[in-house]
């Protein structure tokens, strides 16, 4: 299927045009159909698959149809990546009014605060900063979270923030979206999956 016909909003198929995106890539076409139907996802695919766009759309065109504070969260193992999701999200919901944040460590708390008061739609977050803000910054919760990404997740095991996943998972509501991609589908992984994910639709490119 083409974006088109995937039934994206106008907002989301102009972008995807200005991107240079003629067709979806292989785990794109794979996985779209599921998660635009609200199903969860297990990707496992590289980088440079296209999977950043393949969790990024089907969020943006559920965000189009109720543009609510704290819609999504995605986790990245690092800066450098959350950076990366930051602008492929910036990219897509250009049309939209999108307000994005990134929340990574290393960087000033009381700034971070300010923008997340600003009630994003997005979060692109390391575990730890996020859980960081959790605790410590009044005003900000993700009771209303209805989608979930863990992006790299095996690398987000290999860094130890399994533990912080967990409390994460504990304070977000069960009833939301989950994708999980992952490079190498580890015993680990399958472990968070089974925690995280529910019947999800497992893609691998
Ligand atoms: P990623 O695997 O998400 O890091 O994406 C790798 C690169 O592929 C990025 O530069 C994207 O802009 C690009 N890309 C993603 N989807 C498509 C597509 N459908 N057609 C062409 N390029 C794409």
């Amino acid at each position: 299927k083409s974006f088109k016909e995937l039934g994206l909003q106008r907002d989301i198929l102009d972008a995807i045009e200005q991107l240079n995106f003629s067709e979806p890539t292989p785990i794109q076409a794979q996985s779209l159909p599921h998660s635009l139907q609200g199903r969860d996802i297990i990707g496992i695919a590289q980088t440079g698959s296209g999977k950043t766009a393949a969790f990024a759309i089907p969020i943006l065109q559920a965000l189009w149809e109720a543009q609510t504070p704290y819609f999504a969260c995605i986790l990245a193992p690092t800066r450098e990546l959350a950076y990366q999701i930051r602008e492929t999200f910036d990219a897509l919901g250009v049309n939209m009014g999108l307000r994005c944040s990134t929340i990574v460590g290393g960087m000033d708390m009381m700034e971070q605060a300010k923008e997340l008061m600003r009630k994003p739609h997005v979060i692109v977050a390391t575990p730890g900063r996020l859980m960081d803000h959790l605790e410590n910054t009044k005003g900000f919760s993700l009771k209303a979270l209805k989608y979930l990404v863990m992006d790299e997740a095996d690398r987000l095991l290999d860094m130890e923030f399994g533990p912080v996943l967990d409390k994460i998972f504990n304070i977000i509501p069960k009833d939301r979206h989950t994708y999980l991609f992952s490079a190498t589908l580890t015993s680990k992984v399958e472990k968070l999956q089974r925690a995280s994910l529910v019947d999800p639709v497992k893609v691998a490119v």
